[in-house]
Protein backbone atom coordinates (compact mmCIF):
# COMPACT_ATOMS: atom_id res chain seq x y z
CA UNK A 1 0.00 0.00 0.00
CA UNK A 2 1.47 3.17 -1.18
CA UNK A 3 0.33 7.02 -0.69
CA UNK A 4 1.98 8.69 -2.99
CA UNK A 5 0.42 11.67 -4.32
CA UNK A 6 2.85 13.00 -7.13
CA UNK A 7 2.96 10.82 -10.19
CA UNK A 8 5.03 10.79 -13.88
CA UNK A 9 2.71 12.23 -16.35
CA UNK A 10 1.86 9.91 -19.32
CA UNK A 11 4.03 12.22 -21.49
CA UNK A 12 7.14 11.22 -19.90
CA UNK A 13 6.54 7.59 -19.58
CA UNK A 14 5.63 7.34 -23.22
CA UNK A 15 9.17 9.12 -23.98
CA UNK A 16 11.07 6.68 -20.97
CA UNK A 17 9.44 3.63 -22.92
CA UNK A 18 10.46 5.18 -26.39
CA UNK A 19 13.97 5.30 -24.78
CA UNK A 20 14.08 9.62 -25.66
CA UNK A 21 14.59 10.16 -22.30
CA UNK A 22 17.95 11.97 -20.94
CA UNK A 23 19.94 9.47 -18.51
CA UNK A 24 19.07 11.71 -15.62
CA UNK A 25 15.55 11.09 -16.59
CA UNK A 26 15.10 8.34 -16.92
CA UNK A 27 16.72 7.10 -13.80
CA UNK A 28 14.37 9.36 -12.10
CA UNK A 29 11.54 7.83 -13.81
CA UNK A 30 13.03 4.31 -13.14
CA UNK A 31 12.98 4.65 -9.32
CA UNK A 32 9.70 6.32 -9.36
CA UNK A 33 8.11 2.75 -10.95
CA UNK A 34 10.20 1.03 -8.89
CA UNK A 35 8.20 3.09 -5.88
CA UNK A 36 4.31 3.36 -7.56
CA UNK A 37 1.99 0.46 -8.27
CA UNK A 38 -0.34 3.11 -10.18
CA UNK A 39 2.41 4.33 -12.85
CA UNK A 40 3.92 0.70 -12.64
CA UNK A 41 0.47 -0.45 -14.14
CA UNK A 42 -0.10 2.72 -16.26
CA UNK A 43 3.06 2.17 -17.80
CA UNK A 44 2.48 -1.71 -18.79
CA UNK A 45 -1.01 -0.74 -20.01
CA UNK A 46 0.55 2.22 -22.24
CA UNK A 47 3.20 -0.31 -23.16
CA UNK A 48 0.42 -2.96 -24.41
CA UNK A 49 -1.68 -0.07 -26.26
CA UNK A 50 1.27 0.74 -27.82
CA UNK A 51 2.21 3.90 -30.06
CA UNK A 52 -1.00 4.74 -31.14
CA UNK A 53 -1.85 6.50 -28.13
CA UNK A 54 0.96 8.72 -28.72
CA UNK A 55 -0.06 9.32 -32.10
CA UNK A 56 -3.47 10.40 -31.03
CA UNK A 57 -4.49 8.10 -33.99
CA UNK A 58 -7.73 5.43 -33.42
CA UNK A 59 -6.54 2.51 -32.11
CA UNK A 60 -7.01 -0.74 -34.30
CA UNK A 61 -9.59 -3.15 -32.90
CA UNK A 62 -8.30 -5.02 -30.29
CA UNK A 63 -9.35 -8.71 -29.86
CA UNK A 64 -11.26 -9.34 -26.76
CA UNK A 65 -8.37 -11.21 -25.42
CA UNK A 66 -5.83 -8.29 -25.68
CA UNK A 67 -8.72 -5.87 -24.52
CA UNK A 68 -9.11 -8.06 -21.50
CA UNK A 69 -5.49 -7.96 -20.56
CA UNK A 70 -5.50 -4.12 -20.88
CA UNK A 71 -8.40 -3.82 -18.48
CA UNK A 72 -7.05 -6.35 -16.36
CA UNK A 73 -3.72 -4.38 -16.54
CA UNK A 74 -5.40 -0.78 -15.76
CA UNK A 75 -7.38 -2.20 -12.94
CA UNK A 76 -4.33 -3.93 -10.83
CA UNK A 77 -1.23 -3.55 -10.07
CA UNK A 78 1.61 -4.92 -12.69
CA UNK A 79 2.32 -8.39 -11.90
CA UNK A 80 5.97 -8.39 -12.07
CA UNK A 81 7.41 -5.69 -9.78
CA UNK A 82 10.95 -4.65 -10.34
CA UNK A 83 13.46 -5.32 -8.15
CA UNK A 84 13.40 -3.17 -5.52
CA UNK A 85 16.74 -2.25 -4.32
CA UNK A 86 16.87 -2.16 -0.43
CA UNK A 87 16.46 0.80 2.11
CA UNK A 88 16.47 4.28 1.07
CA UNK A 89 17.83 3.72 -2.21
CA UNK A 90 15.58 1.86 -5.05
CA UNK A 91 17.47 -0.53 -7.72
CA UNK A 92 17.87 2.19 -9.92
CA UNK A 93 19.39 4.24 -7.64
CA UNK A 94 21.82 1.68 -6.35
CA UNK A 95 23.10 1.11 -9.98
CA UNK A 96 23.72 4.44 -10.26
CA UNK A 97 25.78 4.83 -6.96
CA UNK A 98 27.73 1.65 -8.20
CA UNK A 99 25.89 -0.51 -5.34
CA UNK A 100 27.59 2.29 -2.90
CA UNK A 101 26.57 3.99 0.05
CA UNK A 102 26.41 7.87 -1.22
CA UNK A 103 29.56 9.63 -1.00
CA UNK A 104 28.31 13.08 -0.03
CA UNK A 105 29.87 16.84 -0.84
CA UNK A 106 28.96 19.88 1.70
CA UNK A 107 27.23 22.47 -0.21
CA UNK A 108 26.53 24.75 3.20
CA UNK A 109 23.88 24.76 5.50
CA UNK A 110 23.94 21.27 6.23
CA UNK A 111 23.24 20.42 2.62
CA UNK A 112 25.12 17.93 1.02
CA UNK A 113 24.97 16.49 -2.73
CA UNK A 114 26.78 13.52 -4.69
CA UNK A 115 26.53 14.46 -8.39
CA UNK A 116 25.70 10.63 -10.35
CA UNK A 117 26.08 11.97 -13.62
CA UNK A 118 26.85 15.21 -15.49
CA UNK A 119 26.85 15.75 -19.47
CA UNK A 120 25.81 17.88 -22.07
CA UNK A 121 21.90 16.16 -21.63
CA UNK A 122 21.47 17.03 -18.04
CA UNK A 123 22.31 15.77 -15.00
CA UNK A 124 21.44 13.96 -12.05
CA UNK A 125 22.15 14.16 -8.12
CA UNK A 126 21.11 13.09 -4.45
CA UNK A 127 20.44 16.00 -2.12
CA UNK A 128 20.37 15.53 1.34
CA UNK A 129 18.46 18.12 2.83
CA UNK A 130 18.57 18.25 7.41
CA UNK A 131 15.35 18.92 8.67
CA UNK A 132 13.61 22.72 8.33
CA UNK A 133 16.90 23.60 5.90
CA UNK A 134 15.99 24.71 2.76
CA UNK A 135 17.03 24.42 -0.74
CA UNK A 136 17.96 28.14 -2.41
CA UNK A 137 15.04 29.67 -3.86
CA UNK A 138 15.17 29.35 -7.98
CA UNK A 139 13.61 28.94 -11.18
CA UNK A 140 14.37 26.69 -14.04
CA UNK A 141 15.36 26.69 -17.66
CA UNK A 142 14.19 23.58 -18.79
CA UNK A 143 12.88 20.25 -16.82
CA UNK A 144 13.45 19.11 -13.07
CA UNK A 145 12.39 16.10 -11.69
CA UNK A 146 12.59 15.82 -8.05
CA UNK A 147 11.85 12.70 -6.20
CA UNK A 148 11.79 12.27 -2.62
CA UNK A 149 13.39 8.99 -0.96
CA UNK A 150 13.45 9.80 2.67
CA UNK A 151 11.46 12.04 4.67
CA UNK A 152 10.03 14.93 2.87
CA UNK A 153 9.95 18.26 0.95
CA UNK A 154 7.53 20.97 1.00
CA UNK A 155 7.44 23.68 -1.48
CA UNK A 156 4.98 26.59 -3.67
CA UNK A 157 3.59 23.32 -5.16
CA UNK A 158 2.61 21.62 -2.62
CA UNK A 159 4.04 18.69 -0.28
CA UNK A 160 5.88 15.84 -1.31
CA UNK A 161 7.03 12.85 0.63
CA UNK A 162 8.71 9.18 -0.66
CA UNK A 163 8.11 8.09 -3.53
CA UNK A 164 6.05 11.59 -4.56
CA UNK A 165 7.95 13.15 -7.68
CA UNK A 166 8.08 17.22 -8.49
CA UNK A 167 7.84 17.78 -12.02
CA UNK A 168 9.08 21.67 -12.32
CA UNK A 169 9.19 23.39 -15.52
CA UNK A 170 10.62 26.96 -16.32
CA UNK A 171 7.82 28.57 -15.07
CA UNK A 172 8.12 27.16 -11.71
CA UNK A 173 10.18 29.36 -9.28
CA UNK A 174 9.80 27.38 -6.03
CA UNK A 175 12.21 27.02 -2.66
CA UNK A 176 12.34 23.50 -1.37
CA UNK A 177 12.16 23.54 2.69
CA UNK A 178 12.79 19.64 4.26
CA UNK A 179 10.08 18.72 6.56
CA UNK A 180 10.30 17.85 10.17
CA UNK A 181 11.93 14.47 11.65
CA UNK A 182 14.03 12.42 9.01
CA UNK A 183 16.71 14.38 6.77
CA UNK A 184 15.29 14.64 3.53
CA UNK A 185 17.11 12.89 0.42
CA UNK A 186 15.84 13.49 -3.20
CA UNK A 187 16.98 12.18 -6.29
CA UNK A 188 17.09 14.91 -8.73
CA UNK A 189 17.34 15.35 -12.49
CA UNK A 190 17.90 18.32 -14.31
CA UNK A 191 18.59 19.46 -18.37
CA UNK A 192 19.62 23.23 -17.47
CA UNK A 193 20.98 24.85 -15.21
CA UNK A 194 18.84 26.24 -12.17
CA UNK A 195 18.04 29.83 -12.09
CA UNK A 196 19.65 31.27 -8.66
CA UNK A 197 18.00 34.22 -7.35
CA UNK A 198 19.98 34.88 -4.70
CA UNK A 199 24.03 36.21 -5.50
CA UNK A 200 25.52 33.77 -3.58
CA UNK A 201 23.89 30.23 -4.99
CA UNK A 202 24.90 31.72 -8.23
CA UNK A 203 28.81 32.34 -7.34
CA UNK A 204 28.63 29.26 -6.30
CA UNK A 205 26.63 26.80 -9.28
CA UNK A 206 29.73 26.38 -11.46
CA UNK A 207 31.77 24.97 -8.29
CA UNK A 208 28.95 22.34 -7.28
CA UNK A 209 27.41 21.97 -11.26
CA UNK A 210 24.00 22.87 -9.94
ZN1 LIG B 1 3.35 7.07 -9.66
ZN1 LIG C 1 13.76 23.31 -8.65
Amino acid sequence: MTDIQHHISDDLLDNYRAGSLPHAFSVVVAAHLSLCDECRARHEARDMIGGALLEGTEVAPLGTDARARIMAALDTPAPAPAPRGSGVFPAPVMAELGGRPPRWRMLGGGIRQQILSADRSGSLRLLYIPPGKAVPEHGHRGLELTLVLQGSFADSEGAFRRGDVETAHDDINHQPIAGPGEPCICLAATDAPLRFHAMLPSLLQPIFRI
